[in-house]
């Protein structure tokens, strides 16, 4: 049975992105029906806001989409589609993979991290307020239920990916009560995994240092909101920046699998764009469905294509289109599935 998946190509860079993860993704012999769906720019225009209603049900039906970037109009009133998307389907894990490249320019070539970021509240609530008309107060928000579901979705995404260590990031030391709780849950957590992952906790300045000195010592961490937002930028620029880093937003009823960059519209419909993001990404949802094995020969694929260096996309210091990047990571696949077979 065919797999169906809500397919938001989105705005700028997207829609080709979109087009060249699909026939990656149809090339792994999967077979996938793709709900068409579009939001931002283009539902402004046609239907007064960018997240039009039958994008939120087509997610709620198929449970899974994948997702082009969408551009944020500045100061238009609109808000974002992708805070939209996150609350209105209560995709409470944002997981953002970043690994070391061959052929991508970086300061290390062995970091294999996975940041679990909490999606939904910290400070991140949103509540606000000015105390007077000189002091401002933010809120921040940890509940015991929303630690220890982040932690086990941690844990568990250790487990079913053969990693071996979950490491809790917090500032419990300051934040006695809020991210006490944070790092309570995850310890209570981590007790029904003892034994098949390890588990340690890290304060997060001392974290975001050692990072930089030695990333190789890290494998899955988990963070509340704000840190899990910082940390993961700091995480993707250790592996070559936000043009290769794929994500996901993952909820229990539904998931989001999209890039970390946004839809540069300077590039828009120029195939110059490097689609590396989205297809990883997609290979991202491939595991996420249960094909962890094919997930991994597409992630091969592309990581071949890159270091081979010779069709590569001009953010990589290469002359090849989206589509010949695309072509080459198909070619590839056959090879691998041959070699596999
Ligand atoms: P951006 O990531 O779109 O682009 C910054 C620069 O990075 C680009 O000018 C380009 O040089 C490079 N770049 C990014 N992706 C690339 C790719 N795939 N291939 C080659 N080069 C690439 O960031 P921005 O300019 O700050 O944002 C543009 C728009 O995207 C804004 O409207 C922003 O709100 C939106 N955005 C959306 C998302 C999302 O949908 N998840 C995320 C971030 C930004």
């Amino acid at each position: 049975m065919a797999h169906r998946v809500t397919l938001i190509p989105g705005d700028g860079i997207g829609p080709e992105l979109a087009e060249a993860t699909r026939r990656v993704l149809d090339a792994t012999g999967i077979a996938f029906e793709w709900e068409v769906v579009d939001a931002g720019e283009a539902t402004i225009a046609t239907r007064g806001t960018p997240l039009p209603d039958e994008v939120l049900e087509s997610i709620r039906r198929n449970k899974i989409a994948l997702k082009g970037p969408i551009t944020t109009p500045v100061g238009s009133g609109f808000r974002s589609v992708n805070v939209g998307l996150r609350q209105a389907l209560n995709l409470y894990a944002n997981l953002r993979p970043a690994r070391s490249m061959a052929g991508v320019q970086s300061r290390y070539d062995d970091v294999d991290l996975v940041i679990v970021r909490e999606n939904t509240e910290d400070l991140y609530a949103g509540i606000e307020h000015m105390v007077g008309r000189d002091a401002a107060e933010s809120i921040k928000i940890i509940t015991r239920s929303a630690s220890e579901r982040i932690a086990r979705f941690a844990f568990e995404y250790a487990l079913a990916n053969g990693r071996r260590k979950v490491t809790a990031v917090h500032k419990a030391n300051i934040m006695k009560l809020s991210d006490g709780l944070f790092l309570e849950a995850c310890t209570h957590v981590a007790a029904d995994y003892a034994g098949r992952v390890e588990f340690e906790d890290r304060i997060v300045d001392n974290m975001c240092m050692q990072l930089v000195q030695k990333p190789d010592m890290y494998d899955v961490l988990v963070l509340p909101n704000l840190y899990g937002d910082i940390v993961s930028d700091l995480a993707a620029g250790l592996v070559g920046g936000l043009g290769v880093a794929p994500g996901a937003n993952i909820g229990e009823d539904g998931a989001v699998f999209e890039p970390v960059h946004g839809s540069a519209p300077k590039y828009a419909g120029l195939n110059k764009a490097n689609p590396t993001a989205l297809i990883l990404s997609g290979a991202l949802m491939l595991r996420h469905l249960g094909y962890a094995d094919i997930g991994a020969r597409v992630e091969e694929a592309v990581r071949a294509v890159i270091a081979e260096g010779r069709t590569v996309t001009s953010d990589l210091g290469g002359s090849a289109g989206t589509r010949e990047f695309a072509d080459a990571v198909i070619d590839r696949l056959g090879v691998t599935a041959g070699a596999a077979a």
